[in-house]
């Protein structure tokens, strides 16, 4: 192992001085800008990081087997939070010293409920699980008052969670419901412009107590046109008692106002595998929702025949709809290489980070994207090169021949800084995160 220690003294010290030169704080694009593009830097902002370790390529055996990673030091220039250049390293170049420090692309949450935690306030274990969903739609009915009294600073501890396992952006679930209504909105929405600078997340306004089973349709409609970026839902058939009553309105409020959906299925069997195909065919007839319909968890197709899952599959990925994940085991294993095969867009989330659903989240998803690895047995070198995707939503380093693709000038400034060598052992080992660059402002730092 080379020694990468790196100073949080110094990178302090040195960044402080960087955006001293600059001009400091960023600022924001509005609430309906997509949440990539929400951050949008001061020109004129600059950092210059040297002796960053890059892929450079892979190596590969007399069989053609990639059998390791090649990496080297660059100097990177960051500009306006997007990268400058990537430049042959310069050790005695003015900037911030990674010391060797791996560079990969910043990290994704993609599945979050940032509104409901209890998380930087008390331990609370789950209770004895009751009545299903309808049984912990009681249980919020009677906590959530309570936990709404400090949300607002909860989810700003949620968020300096996931930034010091790597993710700058998140896909936040928050509840729309009568016993909160539009509290847990506006207290999320509140800690959101405090990280406004450092953390960026896109809302999905989640009626997590059923659109009908509570009345919840006036107060959802009220959220569309709160900055939410996609509608959420909820079992319609064991919720609401019928999928297209429920999903002909999420369908529609989606529609009405230019969002993308992203609902919860928890139910697997014959509804759960209905919901699926009567969202599908929503989405070929409605071809504004392909690339922004997403089903969260989705277990029915870990319980289906292979022949109907590659069929489910196929159709999803024509219609260009999305899986969110929490990498199930135990009884549930998805067939993630299966979407994967058919192009389907999967992302992975930790979901709960000690709530009264779950208390297991460790608000990392390189640990999830090594659970996947586990799972469905990514161990090669090159395999585990290419599982990162799930961490990083797609951007992977090099690509599949080992051409060198990201960083380059042009993309956005977010890059993880591991103690790790390449990829591969960053998956394998769930490597430590020492820094966290968010639009090329150092947000996190670890020695
Ligand atoms: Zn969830």
């Amino acid at each position: 192992m080379l020694p990468r220690s790196i100073s949080r003294k110094d990178f302090i010290k040195n960044s402080s001085v960087l955006l001293a030169a600059g001009s400091g704080l960023l600022a924001t694009a509005g609430p309906a800008a997509a949440a990539d593009n929400r951050t949008a830097p001061v020109p004129g902002k600059t950092l210059t990081l040297k002796n960053v370790r890059l892929e450079t390529g892979f190596e590969y055996d007399k069989e053609g087997d990639v059998v390791a990673t090649k990496t080297e030091l660059f100097t990177i220039e960051i500009r306006d939070g997007k990268i400058g250049a990537v430049l042959p390293n310069n050790p005695s170049a003015k900037g911030v010293d990674a010391k060797g420090l791996l560079a990969l692309p910043a990290f994704k949450e993609m599945h979050i409920h940032l509104d409901k935690t209890y998380y930087g306030d008390k331990w609370v274990a789950t209770g004895k699980r009751q009545g299903g969903v309808k049984g912990m739609i009681a249980l919020e009915q009677q906590i959530i008052p309570e936990l709404l009294k400090n949300s607002t600073y909860k989810a700003e501890k949620l968020i300096e969670l996931l930034q010091s396992n790597g993710s700058n952006i998140a896909r936040s679930h928050v509840n729309i419901e009568p016993t909160s209504k539009l509290d847990s909105l506006k207290h999320l929405q509140k800690a959101l412009e405090n990280k406004k600078d450092s953390f960026e997340a896109e809302l999905v306004a989640f009626p997590q107590h059923g659109l009908y089973y509570t009345d919840s349709t006036g107060l959802m409609k009220d959220a569309a046109q709160m900055g939410v970026d996609y509608i959420g839902g909820l079992d319609p058939a064991s919720i609401d008692g019928s999928i297209e009553k429920s999903m002909d309105f999420v369908v529609q409020l989606a529609l009405d106002h230019q969002k993308g959906i992203d609902i919860h299925l928890h139910e697997s069997g014959e509804s759960g595998l209905k919901t699926i195909e009567y969202l599908i065919d929503k989405v070929n007839e409605n071809p504004a929702l392909k690339g922004k319909t997403f089903i969260s968890h989705c277990f029915a197709l870990a319980h289906i025949d292979r022949k109907k899952l590659e069929e489910v599959a196929e159709k999803m990925g024509n219609a260009r709809m999305g899986v969110m994940s929490t990498i199930p085991f135990g009884g549930t294993v998805m067939p993630i290489p299966t979407l994967y095969k058919y192009g389907v867009d999967v992302r992975a989330g930790n979901d709960c980070i000690i709530d009264h659903w779950n208390t297991f989240g460790s608000g990392s998803v390189l640990q999830k994207t090594n659970l996947a690895a586990q799972l469905y047995g990514y161990r090669t070198e090159f395999d585990l090169s290419r599982i990162l995707k799930l961490a990083t939503h797609n951007v992977l380093p090099l690509d599949d021949k080992g051409n060198r693709q990201w960083p380059k000038a042009g993309d956005k400034a977010d890059l993880v800084l591991m103690d790790a060598s390449c990829s591969a052992e960053a998956v394998s080992r769930i490597s430590p995160v020492r820094s966290l660059i968010h639009r090329g402002t150092i947000v996190f730092s670890k020695s």
